[in-house]
């Protein structure tokens, strides 16, 4: 029987936040996600553990360009010289010239913080890059990996169905499910972090990860999760909100930085209505993602704003 492994690498300083997952069948190794450059020892380490090499590694393949995700392709491409990376057609072209990502990066975070949060971030060389369209498929030790174009979160993602190992890894497509929130309850929120949220493309991702009616959903941030009915409803109800916020910002014609402080307090109230029993520990933990969700609807309302 062929020997096959789906391990989760904690990749993140923050623990349980961001994961890697290593996949295994018969003599063939795929990362999917390949998180930052600092993240490198962490991944070569899981190789290891599992009992292969740099060179049994033929895929590299990141669910979209955001850099939790994909800033460290080129650093692990380097580090497994005979694998070659798999993304998004849209995701390819940022990581073959990378100086827009980084450009776009660094005026949101500053130099110093962009370079502790993601460190170096290198091009991907043109010829080891397989950019795969919707329903398009790559070969793992004899099992057949399919991806799915899954805008939404953003217009560069697609999710990688593996039905040999029952799992679809769903990037940030299928919300945030962070081991840390769960002692209540499984709880579940949309990542709507500037710039490419898209509501109804967001609840279409979700129709689609179902639609594989896998076993087990792996959404990047973080683990393998059997309930995905569950997860699913409660993201339902969040982007319902959210749509809800976008529409009235835009009705208020604020400007982007005047909407983030109101659509900063819908999220918080939301997510006290959906998980009442969070104490300040839980609504701590989301601050981060509170921000990002709420910049990233107020650009949103502002573009909906925008004369045509
Ligand atoms: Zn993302």
């Amino acid at each position: 029987m062929t020997r096959r492994e789906r391990v989760t690498i904690d990749v993140d300083v923050r623990p349980r936040f961001t994961a890697c997952y290593l996949r295994v069948t018969g003599g063939e190794c795929a990362f999917i996600e390949a998180h930052t450059a600092h993240a490198l020892p962490r991944l070569m380490a899981a190789l290891t553990h599992a009992g292969r090499r740099p060179e049994d590694v033929r895929w590299v393949v990141v669910t979209h360009a955001h850099l939790d995700h994909a800033a460290g392709a080129a650093a692990l491409l380097a580090a497994c010289p005979r694998a070659a990376l798999v993304a998004h057609p849209r995701t390819t072209k940022h990581l073959i010239a990378p100086e827009k990502l980084i450009a776009s990066a660094v005026a949101v975070y500053g130099e110093q913080r962009f370079r502790d949060l993601y460190g170096t971030v290198g091009a991907v060389p043109n010829a080891r890059v397989l950019a795969l369209g919707d329903g398009e498929s790559f070969e793992l030790g004899g099992d057949t990996l399919k991806v799915w174009h899954t805008s939404g979160h953003a217009y560069h993602h697609f999710v990688v169905d593996d039905p040999a190992a029952e799992t679809v890894y769903t990037g940030d497509a299928f919300g945030l499910v962070y081991p840390d929130l769960q002692a209540w309850g499984r709880f579940a929120i949309p990542s709507t972090s500037p710039t490419g949220f898209n509501a109804a493309e967001a609840r279409r991702s979700i129709d689609k990860v179902l639609s594989l009616g896998e076993r087990y959903v792996c959404p990047t941030h973080f683990g393998a999760y059997e309930d995905a009915e569950v997860i699913a409803a409660q993201l339902r109800r969040f982007i319902d909100r959210a749509e809800r916020w976008v529409e009235q910002a835009a009705r208020g014609g604020q400007t982007a930085a005047a909407a983030e402080p109101g659509l900063r307090d819908a999220w918080r109230l939301a997510v006290r209505e959906e998980a009442p029993r969070f104490g300040e520990a839980e609504q701590a933990f989301l601050e981060f993602d509170v921000e990002l969700n709420a910049q990233g609807l107020a650009y949103v309302a502002k573009q909906a704003r925008a004369p045509a």
